[in-house]
């Protein structure tokens, strides 16, 4: 199988920019530290109070082109109706082995949005299921499953196992969300507001990253929480690096 749409990590969000809010400053990092980055969405925001989901699909390739995404995908599935089934299952499973990413980024298991909720299923099952080689093996796609699944802190509050300093990197993440302009403040729409389109969204936003980065001592960062044990390789190396505790 050739290397060529095989990826370092994935982003998986229900909807067009909901990645960007959750992880758009680490994606951004990755890329320029070298790594292969994709995002795919689940939905097309068709069911977004504002915008069209041609809008939004603009929308969403112009954030891909902040972000130097290596890929931006769409799973096509019926926005406010994302299950957890077979067919879910299945799309997101040749998604996975189509791109091989190493690591996955995803929303977290508690959601007050249905839609978040159950991308989080699809992605854990259809990460799993990817690894086996007799499911759906008709595809001739080689069997695969990611090392690790982390879950986006956003908009959740619970204690994160890893936090991102993306400092250097909160300008881009803003120039990717702005990319958003039907879904964000905007003086002169005559659409309905939205939690999204509020003056003080982004303030928000900015509030949580700033909060983020204070727990290790730096401007900007991003949260994310995983399930399973780290493997870590060098506990000197990751131990040492800057935390508030002896900032
Ligand atoms: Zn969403």
């Amino acid at each position: 199988m050739s290397d060529e749409m095989r990826l370092d990590a994935l982003a998986i969000g229900a909807h067009p920019d909901d990645v960007e809010l959750a992880c758009g400053g680490t994606l951004s990092k990755l890329v320029s530290l070298g790594y292969r980055v994709g995002v795919l969405d689940m939905a097309r925001g068709e069911m977004g109070t504002r915008g069209s989901a041609e809008t939004r699909g603009r929308e969403a390739a112009a954030a891909a082109c902040e972000l130097q995404l290596t890929v931006r995908d769409n799973l096509e599935l019926p926005d406010g109706h994302i299950w957890l089934n077979e067919e879910s299952r299945v799309k997101m499973a040749r998604k996975i082995r189509l791109y091989r990413p190493r690591v996955v980024f995803t929303h977290y298991w508690e959601d007050p949005h249905p839609d978040h909720v159950h991308t989080c299923q699809i992605v854990r099952e259809g990460a799993h299921v990817a690894g086996l080689a007799r499911y759906d093996a008709d595809t001739g796609q080689e069997r695969f499953r990611p090392h690790t699944i982390a879950h986006f802190m956003f908009p959740r509050t619970a204690a994160p196992t890893f936090v991102v300093d993306m400092t250097d990197f909160a300008e881009q993440k803003r120039r990717a969300i702005a990319c958003y302009q039907s879904q964000l403040y905007d003086p002169g729409s005559k659409e309905p507001e939205t939690n999204l389109s509020g003056e003080g969204f982004l303030r928000r936003v900015e509030a949580r990253q700033r909060f983020y980065g204070s727990l290790i001592a730096v401007e900007h960062a991003e949260a994310f929480i995983v399930r399973e044990a780290l493997n870590v390789h060098d506990p000197i190396e990751l131990l040492s690096r800057k935390m508030n505790m002896y900032s």
